[in-house]
């Protein structure tokens, strides 16, 4: 069978659920698991090998950044989350320093593989990932607002009372709190909200709410239990799958945007083909004048994070 490895570099709650969602999945027949803190990375492992008896065969290891230059991915989930209070955007400078090394690590032994960055705050991350590595735009790819998008869909699904795979909604922009619902689009079976709402007498009134409860999920999640990581490390297999199994799958991932209603330059969430190739094309949508407007505040919002980032280092090297 032809190896197929994905290496991940952090082993905190992210990588090490994420891991496992990848183990059970046999997406990949090798794991690598990287992290500056060598003994955290190996207790992961060693718990993680007790599952293999009951999962497809793969490889799980241990490893150097050296192991990632046979890896078709590599995916970061190193650094630290938010504490209760805090916005993913606060994170950034702590996080940006720590990807900074990460990156020059990962490039030096693998130029050809696709990274996914899941490091909050992502989008903004996906951006310096990009600028860091020199890498083509369409082989660094964010986790965006996969993660919004499968909890805007479950709470539909509640809300309809039909299975998540059959409502048909995304979440587009920065995974934060300028992300854009796109309702114009939503539709259960191609019959949008307002009319399945009237045909099945389901009360339409509180679908605002049920955005405003996506938007806020991560926050109410870390309230009660100080992190998220089954909904990222789900994500992120099916991420992984779309690219080593060139599937042409789309999904609401962030990467470098151009030319779109405006927008360049810098990386947020659209409807995304994924292959192995890492990002196969950006789908056009025809989103309405809101949307539109919408969108364009949270290009601005990220934009504004990454001239802060740039600001800092101006006057770090003193110019
Ligand atoms: P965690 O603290 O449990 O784990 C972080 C791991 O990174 C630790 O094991 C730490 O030793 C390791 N690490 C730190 N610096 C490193 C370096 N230079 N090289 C290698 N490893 C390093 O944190 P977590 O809960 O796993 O969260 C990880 C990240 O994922 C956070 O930024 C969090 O905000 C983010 N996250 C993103 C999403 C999303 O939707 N994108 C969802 C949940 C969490």
């Amino acid at each position: 069978m032809a190896k197929t490895r994905v290496a991940i570099i952090g082993a905190g709650k992210v990588g090490a659920t994420f891991a496992y969602g990848l183990l059970m999945s046999g997406v990949a027949n090798e794991i690598v698991l990287i992290d500056s803190n060598r003994a955290k990375a190996e207790g992961e492992v060693m718990d993680l090998e007790h599952a293999q008896a009951f999962a497809p065969p793969t490889r799980i290891a241990v490893g150097e950044y050296g192991d990632c230059a046979d890896a078709s991915v590599i995916v970061v989930t190193a650094g630290g989350g938010r504490q209760p209070g805090d916005s993913r955007l606060d994170l950034l400078k702590k996080n940006h320093d720590l990807l900074a090394e990460i990156i020059a690590s990962i490039v030096r032994h693998n130029p050809r593989g696709v990274i996914l960055i899941a490091t909050n705050p992502v989008d903004v991350l996906t951006y310096a990932a990009l600028q860091l590595s020199g890498l083509p735009a369409e082989r660094v790819i964010g986790s965006g607002t996969i993660l919004d998008t499968a909890r805007f869909r479950t709470l539909l699904s509640q809300h309809f009372d039909v299975d998540t795979h059959s409502v048909h909604a995304h979440i587009i922009g920065e995974h934060g709190d300028s992300e854009v619902p796109v309702w114009s689009q939503a539709n259960i079976a191609g019959i949008n909200f307002a009319e399945f709402c009237q045909l099945h007498g389901v009360p339409g009134a509180t679908l605002g709410e049920i955005f405003i409860r996506t938007r806020d999920a991560g926050a109410a999640v870390i309230q009660r239990k100080g992190a998220t990581y089954y909904g990222i490390a789900a994500s992120l297999v099916q991420i992984v799958a779309a690219i080593v199994r060139d599937q042409n799958t789309v999904l609401s991932v962030s990467s470098l945007v151009r030319d779109y209603y405006g927008i360049n330059d810098v990386c947020l969430s659209l409807p995304t083909v994924l292959n192995r190739s890492g990002v196969k094309e950006v789908l056009p949508l025809r989103l309405s004048e809101d949307e539109i407007g919408k969108l364009r505040h949270s290009a601005e919002v990220l934009r504004t994070s990454i001239a802060a980032l740039a600001g800092r280092k101006s006057a770090a090297a003193g110019d």
